[in-house]
């Protein structure tokens, strides 16, 4: 199977030679290094092999130092960088470990982000054994390099490869599981009007792949030959577009199991069981309440009418309440009063990672606010919620 590629984060303060240490590590000009504090500003992100490791996105952020309403929007993004990374190397120079440090090491901890800690620039001032003493509480691998001069990058990538964490590098499945070899999988995926023209949706794909991985059986029809298809073959598991649920359902005997696309999506993202449970929020909404729609596509969303028209439209209608929705996408920062939402619902998240999407969804969970997802709503409200979950 195919390895996941690992995301590595480099933080410190301006001017501390992060962005040469990240072309260090690539061997080429990635980053603009200047000797002017700050000049990386949005997180910058250079895919490489790093021996040992394999495929890596190195991301390289602003300084945790910077000042100004500028600064503190740049360092707010460096945080954001922090939640989605696999591990992260904190830079340090000049023997300097003050706030800014200790805040990036409380954050990694809250984020559980493994960590590495180099002291760069050590050809202009070596590491004191005062800070070596002091660091040694943290328990993590300490580096001296000098970036500049590529000193120290090869112990540097020792220690990376000993705090990377195996779960890393592991693919996600998404049916692995469920099915074994030379099972028979059948996909409903209308090709409507919504549909982009000439290709598939990136969920759509991510299944296909995951089947022939598993050395399943593939079939993909459209709503229309469903039944047709039904009449002479019994799949070991039918996955549908949760868009069409309520057709889908009535044609799929019960003794075939049925799922969509999203819900099999959250299993392997790790958030089924919170969303399992956070979709009975839905029984709960009032007028007035405010939804958060929730989209991970990071350019043009392909689940656009879906996320945005339709399932608004669907629970005003089945609830009769009158609710107001907000709508975020990507990975751009939440809303600051997530405690205004009585419920948020999460796409399948195909184009983020497994801890992408987990520390987005934390934040609202860890304020008790309900998060579900896409496919779960839309099967809670056609009444077959407990049809297409009850085989996990
Ligand atoms: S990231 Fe979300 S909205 Fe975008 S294609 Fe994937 S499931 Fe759809």
């Amino acid at each position: 199977m195919k390895t996941k590629r690992v995301f590595i984060g480099i933080f410190g303060r301006r001017n501390n030679g992060k962005s040469s240490l990240v072309n260090a590590l690539a061997g080429q000009d990635v980053a603009i290094v200047s000797d002017v504090a700050g000049t990386t500003t949005d997180p910058v992100r250079k895919s490489m092999e790093i021996f040992g490791i394999g495929p890596v996105v190195l991301v390289d952020t602003a300084g945790i130092d910077d000042v100004g309403e500028l600064g503190r929007q740049r360092v707010r993004k460096s945080i954001e960088a922090l939640k989605t990374v696999d591990a992260a190397i904190l830079v340090l120079t000049h023997n300097v470990f003050d706030e800014p440090e200790q805040e990036i090491i409380r954050q990694f901890k809250t984020y559980e982000v493994p960590f590495v800690i180099v002291h760069n620039k050590s050809d202009e001032e070596p590491m004191s054994n005062t800070l070596k003493s002091e660091l040694g509480k943290w328990s993590v691998p300490i580096v001296e390099c000098a970036s500049n001069t590529k000193k120290g990058i090869d112990e540097l990538i020792t220690a990376l490869v000993k705090t990377v964490p195996e779960s890393a590098h592991q693919p996600d499945t998404l049916v692995g599981d469920l099915i074994a070899d030379g099972d028979e999988v059948c996909l409903v995926m209308p090709q409507d009007g919504e549909a982009p023209e000439g290709r598939l949706i990136l969920p759509q794909v991510q299944v296909i792949r995951d089947l022939l991985d598993n050395h399943a059986i593939a079939v993909a029809v459209q709503p229309e030959e469903l039944e047709n298809y039904l009449s002479t073959r019994k799949p070991k598991l039918i996955i549908t577009d949760s868009q069409v649920f309520a057709a889908v359902s009535k044609i799929v005997p019960a003794e075939v199991p049925l799922t969509s696309f999203s819900i099999i999506l959250s299993r392997a993202k790790g958030n089924f069981e919170l969303f399992l449970k956070g979709t009975s929020a839905i029984g709960n909404l009032r007028d007035g309440d405010h939804i958060l729609m929730m989209e991970s596509c990071t350019h043009v969303s392909s689940c656009e009418d879906i996320g945005r028209h339709k399932i608004p439209t669907l629970l005003q209608k089945v609830t009769g309440k009158r609710l107001q929705f907000d709508f975020v996408a990507a990975l751009e920062p939440l809303p600051e009063h997530l405690e205004n939402y009585a419920l948020a619902i999460q796409c399948g998240g195909c184009m983020v990672t497994k801890k992408q999407l987990r520390n987005r969804v934390a934040q609202l969970s860890d304020q008790g606010i309900p998060v579900t997802n896409y496919g779960m709503t839309i099967a809670y409200l056609t009444g077959i919620f407990a049809r297409v979950t009850e085989m996990f």
